[in-house]
Formats: structure tokens, C-alpha cells, sequence
């Protein structure tokens, strides 16, 4: 079987959904996944989760001004971008400016459709499945202002997307009850050490590279998702248009206009039929692939899937409105996304709530995802890591099989 390489595991991302490690950490912590930046850190440095891109927070030149900031009469020195001078001057009553120029580190202007091609174009922006691995330290530089911009030294954000927890969680689950404390050593000696035991106490029954191969399993799926979320938008953003006109059409009368707004809806879910089969093609993926799938993203969600639990929230649940459960949170957006698309191919119509409901409690040996067997000799989640383990296994038992006969 061929080995993962390491630009499979550039994750794949919409440059809008980016953020930064810490709130990548925050984002995490909402669904009860707790990690560090030294966790996250450690993964990369194994080379499991790499985070998506690493940006340059380039230069500002600052300039010190003396004036009265407050208009009280009292004066003092601020630093202003240099930038920024001439339109502060007009705010402010400058009283002197500093000869010298401070340099700062610069903010990162993210979040918009494209943000990051103009890093990327001024070479600001690194990747780290494409690059050697150095500590994350050396990306951070320690002084806040300086003189000389070499004194000041590069610091660079990190960027993860948020479908990065699932993967995490994946890898957490096999690697982390060791690197909780990682904190606690302190030297690059003591890091090495400690991750080469954490390697030999778990390499045994399961190796990094399966849990590589289930990465490149997760992020062939966002890929796909990114794509599916693109038409979405697109979907929303017509709907949206279409209902402001028609209540322009009713003189604001809204319920007329809510009316052909359901007619719309299916009339566009038409159009996008053939889109949505491009789709599929274009990314290799099967619907019974998707229907797996939808298991561990709701796995994630408030409601869980413990049987047990889920008798006691069966009542609160049934009260809550699909669109409700898919706005609040992202794994069960994914999942109405992946039903919304079943449902344009003609597939089987379903919602989140007969899911969760639903669900029988089979759980993937090889990587514990709960999922709902489509056929009844299924074994497997049904992704292609685990697929290939479960070959693999059966080939073991097999020779040994053959062995004992002999
Ligand atoms: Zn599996």
C-alpha cells in the first residue's frame, strides 16, 4: 500500500473560513475538544495535522507624536502609523513628531473571499505540509517594537479551518493521554524523548500512518464540502435576492412572497441537479460514502449519539426545527448540507433529526466512527483507510488460515 505523502496533508480550505490558532482552540473548546497550541504543535511536528497556512504579519512604521490626545490641555507621546499621519494631523493638534521611525508587527487583514492570495503573492504566506517543520517558536518573534525592522524580527499568525476538529479529535483519541503535559518539558531534549516513547507505546495497535491515510480520508471530504458549501451559497444568495424582489412585487405583503419563495426553491433545486452530480464526479464520492459519513459529524453535535442519552433528549429534540439545529452548529450543518445534496440526486430524503433518532450503535473497529451499515455485511465506516485496513485484516487471517492447514 503506498505511504501518505506529506502534500496530501495540505488540508484543503475556503480562504473565508480561516482563523487563527487561537481561535481555532476556542472553536474546539465549544465542542468539548480541548487542545493547546504545544498539542497542536506536537501533531504537527509528527506530522499528522498540519495547520493550513502560516502568515507573515509583515512591518508598520510607526512615528512618535507628541500632542493633546484628549483635548484637556494635557500633552503626550503616542505612536501613530506612519501611514495614519496626515489624516490624525487633522484630527490633532501636533505639537512635535519624533525623527525616528518605530517598527511594529503588522495585523493580519483576514476573512474576506481572497485575503490570502495577497500574502501568498508577496510571498508572505508559508505552508506547512510543504515545508520542514521548525518549532513553532521560531515563528514568533520576541520584541513588540523596535528600531531597526531587523531587530524586530518576522512573526507569523497560524491559520487552521475549522473542519480541522474533526481529524483532531481523530487524532486525539490514539495520541493524546501522554501529551496533556506536554507543557511540562521545557527543553527540545526532553521533547524528542517524550515523543519518541509516546510513538512506541502507541504505534502498536494502531500506526501514524493509518491515522495519515484516515487524515487524507477526512480532508478528501472537505474538499468535497467546500465545494458543496460554494453551492449552497450560491443557492441562498439567489433565494435571498428573489424573495426582497417578490415582496417588492406584493407591496410588502409577506406571505404571498414566502409562497413563491417555496416555489423557487424548487424550482432552483432543479437547476442544480446536474451541479451537484458534477460534483460528486469531479470529487470520486459516492452517496452511500456521504451517508456514512453524516455519522460522525453528528456524533459531535449537542445531541450526541448515545443511546442512552438519546432516550432522555428524544422529547427536546423532536421540539427543535431543522434550521435551527443546522445554524447553531457547524457538524450539523455539514450533515443538512450532505442531505440537501442526497435529496437533488434523488437519493433518500432524510433530516438530522431521524439520524440522530435513528441511529442503531454501530461503531468503525478500526477508527471507533459510529455509522449506519447500508448493507448488512458492512464491517467498516466505510472510508477508504478503513476499508483498506478490514482487506488487509481479512488477507492476515487468510494466510493464517492457510498456515494451520499445512
Ligand atoms: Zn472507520
Amino acid at each position: 500500500m503506498k505511504k501518505v505523502t506529506k502534500a496530501q496533508l495540505q488540508p484543503s480550505f475556503r480562504q473565508k473560513d480561516l482563523i487563527s490558532v487561537n481561535s481555532f482552540i476556542g472553536f474546539c473548546q465549544k465542542y468539548d475538544i480541548g487542545t493547546t497550541k504545544d498539542e497542536l504543535e506536537y501533531f504537527e511536528k509528527e506530522g499528522l495535522l498540519y495547520p493550513v497556512v502560516r502568515v507573515n504579519r509583515g512591518l508598520v512604521e510607526y512615528k512618535r507624536v507628541l500632542a493633546d490626545y484628549d483635548g484637556k490641555g494635557s500633552e503626550e507621546w503616542r505612536f501613530i502609523p506612519k501611514e495614519h499621519i496626515a489624516r490624525a494631523k487633522k484630527q490633532y493638534k501636533f505639537k512635535e513628531i519624533d525623527k525616528a521611525t518605530t517598527y511594529g508587527h503588522g495585523s493580519i487583514l483576514s476573512g474576506s473571499d481572497n485575503w490570502l492570495d495577497w500574502y501568498v503573492k508577496h510571498s508572505l504566506a508559508i505552508f506547512p505540509a510543504r515545508t520542514k517543520f521548525k518549532e513553532w517558536s521560531s515563528y514568533r518573534s520576541n520584541q513588540t517594537w523596535a528600531t531597526k525592522p531587523k531587530k524586530l524580527g518576522y512573526d507569523y499568525e497560524t491559520f487552521y479551518t475549522p473542519y480541522q476538529i474533526y481529524p483532531l479529535q481523530f487524532i486525539q483519541s490514539r495520541r493524546s493521554l501522554t501529551i496533556k503535559n506536554a507543557g511540562l518539558y521545557k527543553t527540545p531534549e526532553e521533547w524528542v524523548n517524550r515523543g519518541k516513547q509516546i510513538k512506541e507505546m502507541y504505534t502498536q495497535d494502531i500506526s501514524n500512518d493509518f491515522i495519515r491515510q484516515k487524515i487524507v480520508d477526512y480532508y478528501k471530504l472537505f474538499n468535497f464540502i467546500n465545494d458543496l458549501e460554494e453551492l449552497w451559497e450560491y443557492r441562498q444568495l439567489d433565494l435571498a435576492r428573489f424573495y426582497e424582489e417578490a415582496v417588492k412585487g406584493y407591496d410588502g405583503k409577506q406571505k404571498d412572497a414566502v409562497d413563491d419563495l417555496r416555489h423557487r426553491e424548487n424550482v432552483l433545486d432543479n437547476e442544480l441537479k446536474p451541479k451537484a452530480e458534477k460534483l460528486l464526479t469531479k470529487h470520486n464520492i459516492s452517496i452511500d460514502y456521504l451517508e456514512n459519513w453524516r455519522f460522525t459529524f453528528l456524533g459531535f453535535g449537542t445531541f450526541g449519539l448515545r443511546i442512552k442519552v438519546m432516550t432522555l433528549r428524544k422529547p427536546y429534540l423532536k421540539t427543535i426545527e431543522e434550521e435551527t439545529l443546522a445554524n447553531t452548529e457547524q457538524p450539523y450543518k455539514i450533515v443538512y448540507l450532505i442531505n440537501w445534496l442526497i435529496k437533488l440526486v434523488g437519493g433518500k430524503e432524510t433530516t438530522i433529526k431521524e439520524l440522530i433518532l435513528g441511529f442503531s450503535g454501530k461503531y468503525c473497529p478500526y477508527c471507533q466512527s459510529p455509522f449506519e451499515p447500508i448493507r448488512t455485511t458492512q464491517i467498516t465506516c466505510g472510508s477508504d483507510a478503513c476499508k483498506r485496513a478490514h482487506e488487509n485484516e481479512l488477507k492476515r487471517q487468510k494466510r493464517k488460515s492457510g498456515l494451520y492447514r499445512s
